[in-house]
């Protein structure tokens, strides 16, 4: 521990010396301790933090030595950490294959190009399965749709399109589209894995810069009670460009399913007649990563137990296949920028000698990138110091890479949390906006998912535009260009003074969600209410 934190002391001292030598901006610009701090996280030294390694917990010794310096107490269960035990998979492709057969015929297929082995599956040696194609795999007994229906799937390999049928409603759709609700569905009627092709109208990253992080780590969390990929055996994600393998002679082309997908119709399910051959061998070991976290207590006695958690994913996905030269995933906007405000809010707390009613939970959680794995595990076994958790604001890829006019708020319309939202965003002259694109499932792809899991009421940000404006664009662009590629670096165009209004305005929703007489709740009507009362 001692040693540890010297090595991050000159290290940090190091990486300021870099920051200034590089001529950072100057002191004047609004947004510029923000950027100081994605500067240090984002900066090719800290190589991509990922979960696991020395450089994410590099990273969190910083983020803690913030917490520290900005009078924060430590929430974890050392210190500002709390250890979270990960299982972790590293696939040895070259020793590993992929054989489908059908009528007496082989077909070999290239991993990487054609398919590729999710690792967080936990395969045996070898396996040989039939597969059943599922339609869109999903189960939603509310909405009396169940693709499952009538099939045999014990023993099989589920076959699906990602995605869900137009007649499913959001966020039904999206919650039965996640890993936990679609495995189980699939599990409880005795498959043993799936395969999972992409709709390609809905990839954020094209197939290529899939394929090129195969090889990376996959993971999951140690304690098996939390695994939401519990039994599977195998998983496996197909190229939608070579999916028509997986459809010859079963009289139905994928060109013809992807069709009625696209058009929101509901899909056919049938035996592919067709059998996996799998081979796998992988190293597997414990490894230990850490969540930080910090408690500002509240200030009333009947309240302060209660806490609102500001969370934000402090790692991304390391280092990997070079592009243009280039190996490292800086995660600068992914996620860098995110834990850079959570200490701007401190700041902010801090310069404003505010202290809420409530406690805050400030958390820069690991494994989001593998799985949502740190917040999972924060939510479902908080430590002592986190209180009740009552609220969640996270911030993931918010994106100030256009001016803050407006704000898609992900989770908006399920609780009151909207009304702070809303107080702030009118504050601020910054109008919200709905989620121009309902089908790519954000409000259930970061953190905050984790805690509407545990019941607690959340909202997620993204910085908005205008449908056919040159901000459409950009955002485009960055998510066709940079998401998940070493590009979202620090050299990248980044609008501080949007980010700078954001922290401001994100800061006023904290203060306005501590403050309340009520505790954050989620609607009568919200879809997500269950969870809580489940708990
Ligand atoms: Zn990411």
């Amino acid at each position: 521990m001692t040693s540890c934190r010297k090595i991050a002391a000159t290290t940090f001292a190091l990486l300021a010396i870099a920051a200034l030598s590089k001529g950072a901006v100057a002191t004047t610009v609004r947004g510029t301790n923000w950027w100081k701090h994605v500067q240090v996280l984002a900066s090719d030294d800290l190589r991509g933090r990922a979960a696991g390694t020395r450089e994410h917990h590099l990273a969190a010794e910083y983020v803690a030595s913030e917490f520290h310096r900005l009078g924060l107490e430590p929430g974890g269960d050392r210190g500002y950490f709390q250890t979270v035990r990960l299982v972790s998979r590293s696939i040895d492709e070259g020793s590993s294959a992929l054989t489908l057969s059908r009528e007496g015929s082989d077909r070999p297929v290239t991993l990487g190009a054609e398919a590729l082995y999710q690792m967080s599956a936990a395969p045996p040696d070898s396996l040989a399965a039939e597969l059943v194609f599922v339609g869109y795999g999903l189960k939603a007994d509310e909405a009396g749709h169940d693709d499952l229906r009538g099939l045999d799937l014990r023993g099989k390999i589920a076959v699906f399109i990602q995605g869900g049928p137009a007649d499913l409603r959001e966020p039904l759709r999206s919650h039965a589209q996640s890993v936990w609700v679609r495995w189980a569905a699939l599990r409880e009627a005795g498959a043993i894995g799936w395969i999972s092709i992409p709709n390609m109208r809905y990839m954020d990253v094209p197939w290529e810069r899939i394929a090129l992080q195969r090889l990376l780590p996959a993971m999951v969390l140690a304690d098996s009670t939390l695994d939401d990929r519990k039994g599977q055996r195998l998983g496996i994600l197909w190229n939608p460009s070579s999916a028509e393998l997986l459809f010859t002679g079963t009289g139905t082309r994928f060109a013809d399913l992807m069709a009625l997908a696209d058009s929101g119709r509901p899909l056919p399910t049938f035996p592919l007649k067709a059998t996996v051959h799998a081979r796998v061998r992988y190293r597997s070991r414990v490894v230990e990563s850490e969540n930080v976290v910090a408690v500002m207590p509240g200030k009333d006695p009947a309240l302060r137990g209660e806490s609102i958690v500001l969370s934000a994913h402090l790692d991304h996905l390391g280092v990997g296949t070079p592009v243009d030269g280039d190996s490292i995933m800086n995660g600068a906007l992914d996620n860098a920028a995110g834990v850079a405000t959570l200490l701007e809010v401190a700041r902010l707390a801090k310069m404003g000698a505010w202290r809420g009613r409530r406690s805050l939970v400030f958390l820069a959680c690991t494994a989001e990138e593998k799985g949502l794995l740190g917040s999972r595990y924060f939510s479902a076994r908080p430590t002592r110091a986190a209180g009740a958790l009552v609220g969640d604001l996270n911030v993931d890829m918010l994106l100030p890479i256009v001016p803050l006019k407006r704000l898609i708020v992900f989770g908006i319309d399920e609780s009151n949390l909207s009304t702070a939202v809303a107080l702030a965003a009118q504050h601020a002259d910054v109008e919200l906006q709905a989620d121009p694109e309902p089908l790519k499932n954000r409000f259930i792809r970061s953190d905050q998912y984790s805690f509407i899991r545990a019941g607690v009421p959340s909202v997620a940000f993204k910085c908005g535009y205008l449908a056919g404006s040159a901000q459409e664009s950009v955002m485009t662009t960055w998510l066709h260009s940079r998401y998940h590629a070493p590009s979202d670096d620090l050299a990248q165009p980044v609008d501080l003074a949007a980010a700078d209004e954001f922290s401001n305005l994100f800061y006023e929703i904290a203060r306005d969600a501590a403050d309340r007489n009520e505790a954050p709740r989620w609607n009568d009507s919200s879809f997500f209410r269950r969870f809580s009362v489940a708990r």
